[in-house]
């Protein structure tokens, strides 16, 4: 393989370090770290209440205290606005996010739209999401930021590199691509509909896959010596009948000719898990200082280039 691995595993294990002294100097001055989330309306065994169960998990080891409200099977978006206003508005709470999916007939929009911003530390309120426009202080799209935190892993510059993202939702590409422009790199967005797709990603100096397509990113779309981050999450069947994960970029192909190749499992989706706790502990050195929360990827150069671009 000539690619250099992006090793999201040991790349979150060094943030979840940082992350735990943070909470522990915070728990020292009688400030402990508490991650509020919304869980609503699903099954014992849901992908979500799993995903829950183990975040509570990873929330204890790094000394994070976690809440989880569950407002019941066949909660109304009604229900679920309330809860989520009242964590708002309490100011014993300092960290919220909500779990996905929710159920049916709720609207997803409404309810991120009322996460209280300075709380929000998935960073899916439209308030953050747009600020990353303006390079302001703010708790940014938690995958979108551990994409910038793998690419910047490498020690590759971004200013004035060529990045294309493939897959531009409003939570995952979009932000990502906002982000690269942040950091004064050339970006093109790119989406099922762009044509000549190929013409772009093989010229690509960093190209992310972000369109949640099994495999789609084959070797003739990369350029050689290119940083490839795989955002994908695809759950297939092999052909051994067994269901496994895989990302949106064809690995073992893609390794022969990028320079830095980010896998799945064990790529952004770590790192996606680091940031969010990292958000968290922003949040509460936020509440605790009464300063505007900062979110944890090397914000100082996304609000320090000249120009303020
Ligand atoms: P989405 O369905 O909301 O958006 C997909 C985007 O990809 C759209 O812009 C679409 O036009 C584009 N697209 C689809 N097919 C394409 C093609 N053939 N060529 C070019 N563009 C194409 O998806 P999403 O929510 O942004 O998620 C994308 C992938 O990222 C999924 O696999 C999802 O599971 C994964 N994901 C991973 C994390 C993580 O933490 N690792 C977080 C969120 C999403």
């Amino acid at each position: 393989m000539a690619a250099k691995l992006i090793d999201g595993r040991a790349l979150a294990a060094k943030m979840q370090h940082r992350i735990a002294s943070r909470a522990r100097a915070l728990r020292d001055r009688g400030c402990p770290v508490r991650l509020d989330a919304v869980l609503a309306g699903c099954d014992a065994d849901a992908p979500a209440r799993v995903y829950a169960l183990n975040q509570a998990k990873m929330c204890r080891t790094l000394g994070i205290d976690y809440e989880l409200h569950e407002p019941g099977p066949g909660c109304t978006q009604r229900e679920l606005l309330d809860v989520v206003d009242a964590l708002g508005s309490d100011p014993g709470v300092h960290a919220i996010m909500v779990h996905m999916p929710l159920p049916e007939g709720v609207d997803p929009y409404a309810v991120q739209s009322r996460i209280a911003p300075a709380k929000d530390v998935e960073g899916v309120n439209p308030a953050n999401i747009g600020n990353i426009v303006y390079g302001r202080s703010s708790l940014a799209p938690c995958t979108a930021l551990a994409v910038l935190e793998m690419i910047e892993s490498t020690g590759v510059a971004l200013r004035g590199k060529f990045c294309v993202a493939v897959g531009a939702s409003d939570i995952v590409g979009k932000p990502v691509a906002v982000l690269l422009m942040r950091r004064e790199a050339t970006v093109v967005s790119c989406t099922k509909y762009t044509e000549s797709i190929t013409d772009l990603t093989s010229r690509a100096d960093v190209l992310i896959a972000a369109a949640g397509v099994p495999g789609l990113v084959r070797a003739d779309w990369v350029k050689p010596g290119a940083v490839v981050v795989d955002v994908g999450i695809n759950r297939i069947e092999g052909d051994d009948g067994k269901r496994r994960t895989v990302g949106d970029v064809a690995f073992d192909e893609i390794s022969e000719v990028a320079g830095w190749i980010s896998p799945v499992p064990g790529g952004v989706g770590p790192v996606t898990v680091a940031v969010l706790l990292g958000n968290v502990v922003s949040a509460a050195e936020s509440a605790a200082t009464g300063s505007n929360p900062v979110d944890i990827s090397s914000q100082a150069s996304l609000t320090e280039s000249p120009g303020g671009a």
